[in-house]
């Protein structure tokens, strides 16, 4: 059976951190799908959807086991639709940990046959954060470092 990962976040925007998850789950997983979601308490985007789901597709445009698609509903629910058996997730510190620990117990209890997997962050990625990139970024600072080429190369000045 195809060992199938969804990898699901807010993506807002991708960043290296993300990037080097998702090359690192490529050793275990036949399949990686990223789902870009509306997370409930981050509803209001900074970087648009459409633009993120081209660039992160174009990050991994050498990689046919990736893909990525966008979705509104439980991560549960999604991975039973899409056969997914196992929710790939990253951590870089204790409050990812108490957060990811409570999300994974509640994506257990929705769909039994999911397995989340967490992948510890590479130590130079560590401070790598979707939303400090938004807050350096909207006050014109420079990100371009922390982001994928296809990313930083789209992001609007
Ligand atoms: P969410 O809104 O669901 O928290 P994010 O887009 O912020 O989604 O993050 C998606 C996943 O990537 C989460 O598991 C998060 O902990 C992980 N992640 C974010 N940044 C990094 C990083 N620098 N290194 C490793 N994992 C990370």
């Amino acid at each position: 059976m195809k060992r199938v990962a969804i990898f699901p976040g807010s993506f807002d925007p991708f960043t290296k951190g993300h990037e080097d998850i998702v090359l690192r789950g490529m050793d275990m997983f036949d399949e990686i799908i990223i789902g870009v979601g509306h997370n409930s308490q981050k509803n209001k985007r900074y970087f648009d959807i459409d633009m993120m789901v081209k660039c992160i597709e174009m990050t991994f445009k050498g990689y046919d086991n990736v893909r990525v698609l966008v979705y509104n509903e439980l991560t549960a629910q999604l991975a039973k639709k899409l056969d997914a058996r196992f929710l790939l997730r990253g951590l870089r510190n204790t409050t990812d940990f108490e957060y990811e620990n409570s999300i994974s117990q509640v994506n257990r209890h929705l769909n039994k046959n999911l397995e989340s997997v967490f992948l510890i962050t590479s130590p130079k990625f560590a401070a790598v954060s979707s939303s400090i990139i938004r807050e350096v970024h909207k006050y014109g600072g420079e990100v371009s470092e922390f982001l994928p080429y296809p990313i930083s190369d789209t992001l609007p000045a």
